[in-house]
């Protein structure tokens, strides 16, 4: 029996765990749950699956459910308020797997520490990778903590790795990723009509549901920018020797190119609960409650090129890893910060890049040498996408 504490609960990849965790409850016993303000579905959430710990960031938030709790049935759950609780369940004695599945920047902290813990973290949060890079590698290789990819592609990179492999290593074998992507609801819009597409078609993704900031990123390609440096990470490869494919039936969830000339790919329905089972199980496997592949149903699969001027966020994500150094971490905090503001209707879709890019211009490639240097950088970063933001409306 495993200890899980799920950071981020009340979210499409949360709420896809505890409907995997539901089925495997003689492997799995949740420990602790977390939302930031989300405290109707967080209380069901505790009465289905009664965590010892519930954390609730926001404090306002945290109050209002912390009288709910004692006046339920449930009054014997911990409830917890702000930040810091994130950590504290995350490295509790009895917790040995993490779920990662805060959106974000808000993320890293709570994971990094369950990274140092030597956890088993299951990552899906890539923001809280990308943007601490290797400063979170090295936490998991010192503390021998198990790193487990979510991210749909690096969860079927991982699968197609030789047996044993473990991620932060190079597989001398593997001569290149193909990382696919969907290629998102604008994959065929006239460039010309990018510029006024609204929040409603962004966020409808035609083939996976998820949150309202990775389904913008997935529209930018800014997802698959970030997936990139991820997978560069996670993989311990250059970005030269992964090729972004776009796919756009979305049943391959990446390949790897072995240097035989083998192709390993990983395939499967879009849900993620698949990646999710998997990682839970690992190395076993168990049911994930999805439906089996009907490959007669899929009938043909297409493959093309990126194309980098359609998607301008794609193209920075390469500078940015190229560059090295705090780039990444820049890149990150911009896009945020842009699809933030582009989610509260306050620039355009097409602006999004556009800031990132004047942003990224702002800053050199320095070592990303320290956790306190990463958390400089992405505050300034923050600071300087809001003036670029602020000018363009003045
Ligand atoms: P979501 O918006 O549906 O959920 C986000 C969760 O994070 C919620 O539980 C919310 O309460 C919590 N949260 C938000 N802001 C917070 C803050 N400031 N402090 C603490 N908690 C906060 O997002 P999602 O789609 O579930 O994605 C979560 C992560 O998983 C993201 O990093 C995303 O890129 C990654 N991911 C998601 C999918 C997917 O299919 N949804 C696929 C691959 C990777
Ligand atoms: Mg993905």
């Amino acid at each position: 029996m495993k200890g899980l504490c799920i950071l981020g609960a009340t979210g499409s990849i949360g709420v896809s765990t505890l409907d995997v965790v539901t089925r495997h409850t003689d492997r799995y016993k949740v420990i602790a749950l977390t939302a930031n303000t989300n405290i109707d579905a967080l209380y069901e959430q505790c009465v289905a699956h009664h965590p010892e710990f519930a954390v609730v960031v926001n404090v306002e938030k945290a109050a209002l459910f912390k009288d709910k709790i004692k006046n339920s049935s449930i009054s014997d759950i911990n409830v917890m308020a702000g930040v810091e609780a994130l950590e504290f369940v995350s490295t509790l004695d009895n917790v040995d797997s993490v779920m990662a599945a805060i959106v974000g920047a808000a993320g890293l902290l709570p994971s990094l520490a369950a990274a140092k813990a030597g956890k088993t973290v299951l990552l899906a949060n890539k923001e809280a990778l990308v943007m601490s890079g290797d400063i979170f590698m090295q936490a998991v290789r010192e503390s021998g903590a198990k790193l487990l990819p979510i991210d749909s592609e690096h969860n079927a990179i991982f699968q197609c790795m030789p047996a044993g492999y473990v991620a932060g290593d190079s597989a001398k074998q593997a001569r290149r990723i193909l990382l696919t992507a969907s290629g998102g609801p604008f994959r065929e819009t006239p460039v010309e009509q990018l510029h006024d597409v609204t929040v409603e078609q962004a966020v409808a993704h035609p083939k996976w549901d998820m949150g309202r900031k990775i389904s913008v990123d997935s529209a930018t390609m800014m997802n698959k920018g970030l997936e990139l440096i991820e997978a560069c990470l996670l993989f311990n490869m250059s970005a030269d020797d992964i090729q972004v494919v776009i796919h756009k039936q979305s049943i391959i969830h990446s390949m790897v190119d072995y240097v035989d000339g083998s192709v390993l790919a990983q395939m499967g329905n879009p849900d993620m609960r698949v990646p999710i089972a998997h990682a839970m199980a690992w190395p076993d496997r168990f049911d994930s409650g999805v439906e089996p592949l009907n490959i007669f149903d899929v009938r043909q699969m297409d493959f093309e090129e990126p194309d980098l001027e359609r998607f301008p966020c794609l193209r920075l994500a390469y500078d940015a890893i190229k560059a090295g150094g705090i780039m990444p971490t820049v890149l990150n905090a911009a896009n945020e910060v842009a699809v933030d503001e582009f989610l509260n209707e306050r620039i355009k879709f097409t602006d999004i890049s556009v800031i990132i890019e004047k942003c990224m211009s702002k800053f050199t490639a320095d070592e990303a040498d320290t956790l306190e240097h990463i958390l400089k950088i992405d505050k300034l970063a923050r600071q300087k996408s809001y003036e670029i933001v602020e000018e363009r409306l003045l």
